[in-house]
């Protein structure tokens, strides 16, 4: 049977087409998907979506019919994941990190350890940076009992990325679920980089963030700064900044805020609205944050179980992948708002494994 899937549900952007084809790859079912990114401009695949849909396809020995940059509608028809050595690139400074979203699943339930490399942006706009799928996404994954790790290699800023990304995953039988509807902060760490820029920057940047939380009265911060020059092997081909906030938490996970630095925006400015959107989600009290949440969704939805977790407010990018990877996987999501508690999600996950599949 082929599973059909509209990609311009909700928020119709590169998401829905990440869940719906990690999706289809475990499950092990044909997926046509059309209206490709039709809320986006300009619509259709972009190299990074197509890295991605290359990368899942080779790892589960699938194949796909209409790749090509600004198809509409692809036909994927997937296999098994398999163990081993891979390696991809974006070609371009497209998102590992997205790139990633869509095949971690997939390596996480191959028949064996996997050793990836991903070549591409790893700093990008409207995208996790790599520094925050490493220190955010992987802790809460390793709680569902993901055996994965993931090494920056080298940083990739737009226009040219080549980037390098190393992810070593060994495989899962069946994913526990995760519950994070409470815990404090321990701490709060300022994380300012940069490549090929003035050391100022940071130390600006990082400066700025550590006053704002001081007056916000976070007493214990945990400031780092690092500014790459040629000679560090670590360094990114193009100049490019950037901030992350993690708040350490009482549960053992964390959670970040992020911005990069943009031309013309003064490094003050960048460290202010990174730590705006820090304090607004702290204010809820919801120990998850909004993007957390949405990456989460196909992992509570795979699992074993029932999970619950509570974040500051409900994206479009949330509510589309619970109906997307709902309806794919046959998996109940519950969400309560919870007024200036932020919101609730509950999902009873659908235990996936492959032993439990062939035994069906
Ligand atoms: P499109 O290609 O359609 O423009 P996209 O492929 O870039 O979209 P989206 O559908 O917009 O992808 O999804 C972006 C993903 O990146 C979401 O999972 C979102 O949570 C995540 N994300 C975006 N910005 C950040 C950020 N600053 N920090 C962490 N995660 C982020």
């Amino acid at each position: 049977m082929v599973k059909i899937v509209d990609g311009s549900v909700g928020e119709g952007g590169g998401q829905v087409l990440r869940y719906a084809i990690s999706t289809s790859a475990l499950l092990g079912e044909d997926l046509r998907i059309y209206n490709i990114r039709a809320k986006r401009r300009p619509p259709g695949l972009r190299p990074q979506h197509i890295t991605a849909i290359k990368a899942v396809a080779e790892v589960c020995g699938g194949t796909v019919e209409g790749l090509r940059i600004g198809s509409s509608s692809i036909v994927f028809k997937p296999s098994k994941p398999r163990a081993g050595r891979y390696f991809f690139d974006t070609g371009t400074a497209g998102s590992v990190s997205l790139v990633l979203q869509s095949l971690l699943p997939v390596l996480c339930f191959a028949d064996g350890p996997c050793e990836v490399e991903i070549s591409g942006g790893t700093n990008n706009p409207l995208a996790p940076p790599v520094d925050y799928i490493q220190e955010v996404l992987i802790p809460a994954l390793r709680r569902m009992g993901v055996h994965v790790e993931v090494t920056l290699v080298k940083r990739g800023f737009y226009p040219r990325g080549h980037g390098l990304v190393r992810v070593r995953s060994e495989p899962v039988k069946q994913l526990q679920p995760i519950k994070a509807l409470d815990a404090e902060v321990r701490q709060i760490e300022v994380y300012a980089y940069s490549c090929n820029l003035p050391d100022h920057i940071v130390r600006r940047m990082a400066g700025t963030a550590e006053t704002l939380l001081r007056k916000a009265g976070y007493t214990d911060i945990l400031v780092r700064t690092e500014a790459l020059g040629q000679q560090d092997p670590k360094n990114a081909l193009d100049p490019g900044t950037g901030i992350l906030i993690l708040a350490r938490l009482s549960n053992g996970l964390s959670m970040g805020f992020d911005a990069l630095g943009e031309r013309g925006v003064p490094a003050e400015e960048v460290a202010r609205r990174t730590i705006d959107e820090a304090l607004h989600q702290l204010s809820t009290g919801a120990p998850i944050d909004k993007h957390l949440a949405d990456q989460l969704i196909i992992w509570m939805a795979l699992a074993s179980g029932e999970s619950t977790i509570r974040t500051s407010t409900l994206t479009s990018h949330t509510s589309t992948g619970i109906e997307v990877v709902g309806s794919l996987t046959g998996a109940k999501f519950t969400v309560s708002e919870l007024g200036g508690f932020g919101v609730k999600i509950g999902c009873q996950g659908v235990g996936f494994s492959f032993r439990l599949l062939s035994n069906s």
